[in-house]
């Protein structure tokens, strides 16, 4: 079985990110000069430049914002995968995140589905995926 592609977590804006992880914790920033959401890490506010930034655990709680069923990948991961959800997810703190939607029937996806987060577990991070929230 081939095996998932996994992000480079020597990078160091998002090395932070991928090490909470690990930990199954959901990490975003939020500036302290405007005050908004950021996402995804950065060193920088994209708002307003600012280089104060602090990091916030996210309850793992959103909605889909919009998604795509993928039928077909000529991938060797994703390929074996088919049919899978990727899906824009909108956390209640804020922000977005592209992710896989699992362990949800397809004929239950709807923009607005309340999901809940979950990880895949690997060696040194854990990808967060999503599936439909048990009070759904
Ligand atoms: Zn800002």
């Amino acid at each position: 079985m081939s095996e998932r592609p996994l992000p480079v977590i020597a990078e160091p804006d998002s090395s932070a990110f991928w090490a909470a992880t690990a930990s199954h914790e959901l990490t975003y920033q939020r500036c302290s000069e405007c005050e908004r959401v950021v996402f995804y890490p950065r060193r920088h506010c994209p708002y307003c430049a600012s280089l104060q930034l602090s990091v916030h655990k996210s309850t793992g709680m959103g909605k889909i914002y919009t998604f795509t069923i993928v039928r077909r990948s000529d991938h060797p991961f994703f390929g074996q995968r088919v049919p899978f959800v990727i899906a824009w997810i909108e956390l209640d703190e804020g922000f977005r995140m592209l992710s896989n939607v699992i362990d949800t029937g397809l004929d239950q996806l709807t923009i607005g589905l309340p999901v809940q987060v979950q990880w895949e577990d690997y060696d040194d991070l854990s990808i967060p995926v999503f599936k439909k929230a048990d009070s759904a």
